[in-house]
């Protein structure tokens, strides 16, 4: 693989750009592999990349019904925080995090992260107790953040209008270190290393079965033929009890949509990302100058991929009172992505039932700025046996009534 940098692209000028290569293979699937990664979106191609960067496996296969990319890690708003409740939370969401950091260097790829600062505003008293305590928690983790006041809030967004009649802002959690990435960007790059390690990324082929033979998993069927594998991680998002049902056993899993839109690109107005719960909704503005809009998961379970019109309204709803300018803005589009909720919504990263399948998924509304940790915590998980990132995440502690409760920190917002 060519080295991306300054000196690439002044001599792919001189030579009108004809020396760039593909950024990664197309491959067909071949009879065996190691491990299959069923799910090419962030955190199938970040468990690749971490099962062959940290523990030298490559004979891997990831496989995608669709395209690289093109589930929810290509549809979401790119909120990057790590300010969670619980430790286990913490732990795996500030790894994550801190990879962000380094991310384009490690994988020479430009993921575009901008630390620009997150701020989860306080529009309740409910929320003031409920941020503070997280802004203590979060000191004992160790992981950077702060309770911030409303004139601070202000200085750092003055478009926004503190003193709504409804909910006024009260004060926010605000983590310096948080902010955006570019999604499509995370799954190129991994893409691109995880195919420079020499691992089949196979598009198009959606696994329709999962063969087992005496309670372990020996391979998949799929759109293009069985292939045979000694591990499997299902990492596949929305669909994951889909796909737990082919390997016969269940996930206390739910699918629903969840919807974004972005406006007209304007010129720069808000450096900050701004999350309000109370209302539902959420806004960044991206580099291209759209403000990137997203609200709350529709109110029933569901597989459309799409967006819906009162979601539109709902949201501008919610959040005109707090930005009263966007009320003159034009909205571009809308779209939607299945989202794998769990019922104390925090995620599975689990050993199965099924020896050596491993299951990576309920990230549900906030997964995306979990892809580094997440990838290198369930490869060390499918490669040891055990990971201490994973330890609690278990598939198996709903059974044993072991939750990590983050209904405040995940249960809306991302
Ligand atoms: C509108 C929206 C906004 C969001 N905003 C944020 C945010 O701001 N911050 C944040 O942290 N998170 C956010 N999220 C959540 C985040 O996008 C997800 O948690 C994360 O992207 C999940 O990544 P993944 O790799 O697990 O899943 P996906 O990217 O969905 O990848 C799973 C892949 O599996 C494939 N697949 C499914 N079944 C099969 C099969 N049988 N065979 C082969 N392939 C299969 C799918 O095609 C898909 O490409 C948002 C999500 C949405 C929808």
């Amino acid at each position: 693989m060519k080295k991306y940098s300054a000196f690439a692209i002044a001599r792919e000028a001189f030579r009108q750009h004809t020396g760039w290569e593909r950024a990664w293979a197309k491959s067909e699937p071949k009879k065996k592999y190691d491990v299959i990664i069923v799910g090419a979106g962030g955190h199938g191609l970040a468990t690749a990349y971490h099962l062959g960067k940290n523990f030298g496996i490559t004979n891997v296969a990831i496989i995608e019904k669709g395209w690289l990319g093109g589930g929810n890690t290509g549809r979401n708003t790119t909120i990057i925080r790590s300010n969670y409740l619980q430790d286990p939370s913490a732990a795996i969401y500030e790894k994550a995090r801190s990879l962000y950091e380094t991310m384009s260097q490690d994988l020479n790829y430009n993921v575009m992260f901008s630390p620009r600062g997150v701020i989860m505003l306080a529009q309740t008293q409910h929320e003031v107790r409920g941020y503070q305590r997280t802004a203590h928690a979060n000191a004992l983790q160790g992981v950077k953040t702060e309770w911030i006041s409303p004139q601070r809030v202000k200085e750092l967004v003055p478009i926004m209008n503190i003193d709504g009649p409804r909910y006024p802002v009260l004060g926010g959690l605000y983590q310096a270190r948080g902010g955006t990435a570019r999604h499509d960007a995370v799954a190129w790059g991994y893409a691109r290393a995880c195919s420079d390690m020499g691992m089949d990324i196979i598009q198009q082929c959606e696994v329709t079965g999962v063969r087992t033979t005496a309670g372990k998993v020996v391979g998949v069927d799929t759109t293009k033929g069985p292939i045979d594998c000694d591990k499997l991680g299902m990492v596949v998002a929305g669909h994951a009890s889909v796909l737990a049902q082919k390997a016969g056993f269940r996930l206390p899993i739910e699918s629903v949509a969840l919807q974004a839109l972005v406006s007209e690109p304007i010129k720069p107005c808000m450096d900050v990302v701004v999350m309000a719960n109370t209302v539902h909704g959420y806004m960044s503005q991206s580099d291209k100058g759209e403000m990137v809009i997203g609200g709350g998961t529709d109110g029933y379970n569901n597989y459309t991929q799409r967006g819906s019109f009162h979601h539109i309204e709902e949201t501008v709803r919610a959040l005109v009172e707090t930005f009263p300018m966007i009320a003159r803005l034009k909205m571009l589009r809308q779209w939607g992505g299945i989202v794998d909720v769990t019922g104390d919504r925090s995620p599975i990263l689990s050993k199965t039932p099924v020896e050596g399948i491993f299951v990576n998924c309920g990230w549900g509304t906030g997964g995306f700025k979990a892809i580094p940790g997440s990838g290198w915590a369930m490869a060390e998980l499918m490669a040891k046996g055990h990971s201490p990132l994973t330890e609690e995440f278990s598939m198996f502690r709903f059974r044993e009534v072991k939750f990590i409760d983050e209904s405040v920190a995940a249960g809306v917002a991302h």
